[in-house]
């Protein structure tokens, strides 16, 4: 079956709904309408900072009469977003002839961590590339069955030791065996803890050091894995994260269904780190490389 459309999925965030609600054909261009596209982005996430960038832009268009109608306003907001959205539009390169490619998950309990690292394994195999995941969550029993019933499904071999096993020890594990098998990718999960920044420090510093005896050069890849319904959070989490690990990509799922849908905006701007990934749903094919114009033409009218 065809996957569904961006503009599907994201039909339901507060977003494109309180933007479809208030930019029709006839809409007067004013300062009410104005108003309202502004508290309509601050609901739905988008930050102060960001909302304000966008409205200085569309009060000066408006000023200088290059926007009177609805059809102008919503080029000059699709613009504008878009741009925002830029610097942060850069797609996961593992083409990079580095064996095995080295992808470290990181992200707190619930965001859709081993969700997102069994749709990433899918999506590699389907590429004819080779996968190994590593167990490293061993924090949580459920997260080291859940990958290994994923792994099992998909056929996709996963390095797991018991509950409570050293995160890093079973990484370690995972990379000789990814090495010896000349495997192309090695996805490690890692638990996702932020009770105490010390302990979340400490372990990514160790899960690293420990992969740099096999690999200077690893991990290639450290991906946040962000959830896109949890607002400011958010930008919370990726502070936090960015403190104990040089974090080089986000992943934000569960834009689909009811999101507010506008945190993306908060935290290309607040951090510029590329935008790998977006989870629009439960299913495989849910995960999406992350395409600017496509999620801002979903959320417009
Ligand atoms: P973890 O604790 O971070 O490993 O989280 P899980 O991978 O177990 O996911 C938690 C829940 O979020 C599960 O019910 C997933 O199906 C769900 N989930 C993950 N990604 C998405 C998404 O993009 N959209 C929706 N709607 N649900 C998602």
């Amino acid at each position: 079956s065809r996957p569904a459309s961006w503009r599907e999925r994201l039909a339901g965030s507060a977003l494109a709904r309180s933007l479809g609600g208030l930019i029709r054909r006839e809409t007067p261009i004013d300062a009410n309408l104005l108003d309202d596209i502004e508290t309509c982005l601050l609901t739905a996430d988008v930050g102060v900072a960001a909302s304000e960038e966008v409205m200085a832009e569309l009060r000066r268009a408006v000023d200088r009469k290059a926007i009177t109608s609805a059809a102008a306003l919503v080029e000059h907001l699709r613009a504008k977003l878009v741009s925002m959205l830029q610097g942060v539009s850069s797609p996961l390169n593992i083409e990079s002839g580095q064996k095995p490619f080295v992808i470290l998950t990181v992200g707190v309990n619930g965001v859709g961590k081993t969700t997102t690292i069994g749709k990433l394994a899918r999506r590699f195999a389907d590429e004819r590339k080779s996968v190994i995941l590593a167990a490293g969550d061993t924090f949580r029993a459920a997260a080291v069955e859940q990958l290994q019933q994923w792994g099992e499904r998909n056929q996709v071999p996963v390095i797991a030791q018991g509950q409570g096993a050293d995160s890093a020890a079973v990484i370690f594990n995972a990379m000789q065996a990814a090495q010896s098998r000349q495997a192309d990718i090695l996805i490690a999960d890692t638990a996702g803890r932020l009770h105490t920044q010390a302990g979340l420090m400490d372990e990514l510093a160790k899960v690293k050091r420990v992969l740099g005896k096999l690999d200077a050069g690893a991990p290639h890849e450290v991906l946040l894995v962000i959830d896109g319904t949890t607002g400011q959070n958010a930008v919370h989490q990726v502070r936090q994260f960015s403190k104990a690990v040089a974090v080089t990509g986000l992943v934000v799922t569960k834009l689909d269904g009811s999101a507010k849908g506008g945190v993306i905006f908060a935290l290309a701007r607040e951090f510029g780190i590329p935008i790998r990934f977006v989870g629009l749903g439960e299913k495989v094919h849910d995960l999406r490389s992350f395409d600017a114009d496509a999620f801002v033409g979903a959320l417009l009218p």
